[in-house]
């Protein structure tokens, strides 16, 4: 069985100043790097585009995700729509970019991860949350106060400021960030976001201070800790050894857990860069992959599968491996 995740022991006075603490980053918003400075509450938009409450895509127990994090129950995943990020070549466009998705109140999506838990998921998977913040605390306060106890899965782009994580300290039990670049050129040209690496590798540190290294239970299900997520770009346009070569001169190799992706699709607006506007190549993504055993780290990769480009991303069919640093 799964444990008790940490925000089972929060107070309600501990709730109440993490909520309102949420609610000043609101308001003016600097919930995330862009810092637009709009009143989420007064119905304002900033970069993301997202309105001042919920606004989910889906909810279902995720059978695709790394494996002690899906294990055999499935991981309890809330797509939230829009993001901070806002990439030309996002996998989910259409929560992130075209919307997709319904409002909900806080007490509905409270509602919704117990009916998780009770269908027997490990944790709550939360993607892309970032920016309804304020709302979130509310939903997973009211959860716990009604029986929640898994663990929190705070699946984010990994472009977070230390102080909004600072708000989730003792309420995620696991962070599975993306490290998306090793290269700032690429993160202005693909995401506007020319201060990634250096927003990125803070928040990766802090999310690391919080949790520290990926811990399984008996059961082989993931209890508490980090898990970085990289997704391989064609042409070797994310930097990806870079992102290596920072994380082993930064922790040791053996205490982080990285999840490489092989999926990538030229989706949304990737034909405006035609560097990108292709699948990964086999040998693309297997010199990541030598990259990532030779520097010994721990973590999961998929297999390649040659795919065309009209092919539909379908997470259940992901095979991701087990992959013990220095094989
Ligand atoms: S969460 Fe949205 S509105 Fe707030 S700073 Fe970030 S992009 Fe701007």
């Amino acid at each position: 069985m799964s444990g008790q995740a940490s925000y089972t022991y929060l107070t309600a006075d501990d709730w109440d100043a993490r909520i309102r603490d949420a609610d000043r980053l609101a308001a003016p918003c600097r919930l995330c790097p862009r810092r637009c400075g709009v009143s989420r509450f007064a119905e304002e938009r900033g970069f993301c585009n997202a309105p001042g409450e919920l606004v989910v895509s889906s909810v279902f127990p995720h059978h695709g995700e790394e494996p002690p994090i899906s294990g055999s129950g499935g991981s309890g995943t809330v797509f939230f729509t829009y993001c901070t990020l806002q990439c030309i070549f996002c996998q989910n466009f259409q929560l992130s970019h075209h919307a997709e998705g319904v409002r909900i109140t806080p007490a509905d999506l409270a509602g919704k991860m117990l009916g998780l838990q009770s269908q027997g998921c490990h944790n709550i998977n939360l993607v892309t949350a970032t920016h309804f913040l304020p709302w979130l605390l509310r939903a997973v306060r009211d959860a716990s106060a009604s029986g929640l106890s898994v663990p929190i899965v705070y699946n984010c782009s990994g472009y977070e400021l230390p102080e909004t994580l600072a708000l989730l300290a003792g309420i995620v039990d696991i962070y599975l960030p993306d490290m998306k670049y090793g290269d700032d050129a690429a993160a202005s040209r693909y995401s506007a976001a020319g201060d990634y690496l250096t927003v990125n590798r803070a928040a990766i540190r802090e999310m690391f201070r919080q949790v520290g290294p990926l811990r399984m239970g008996d059961d082989g299900i993931a209890q508490r800790g980090l898990c970085i997520r990289h997704l391989v770009l064609p042409g070797g346009g994310a930097g990806s050894a870079g992102i290596l070569d920072y994380l082993k001169s930064t922790f040791d190799p053996q205490d982080l857990h990285i999840s490489l992706m092989a999926q990538y699709r030229p989706l949304f607006r990737a034909a405006e860069c035609p560097e990108i506007n292709r699948t990964v190549t086999f040998d693309e993504y297997d010199s990541v992959r030598r990259c990532f055993i030779d520097r010994g780290f721990n973590g999961f990769y998929q297999e390649f599968e040659e795919l065309d480009a009209s092919f539909v991303i379908d997470f259940s069919k992901r095979k991701t491996e087990r992959l013990q640093g220095g094989e």
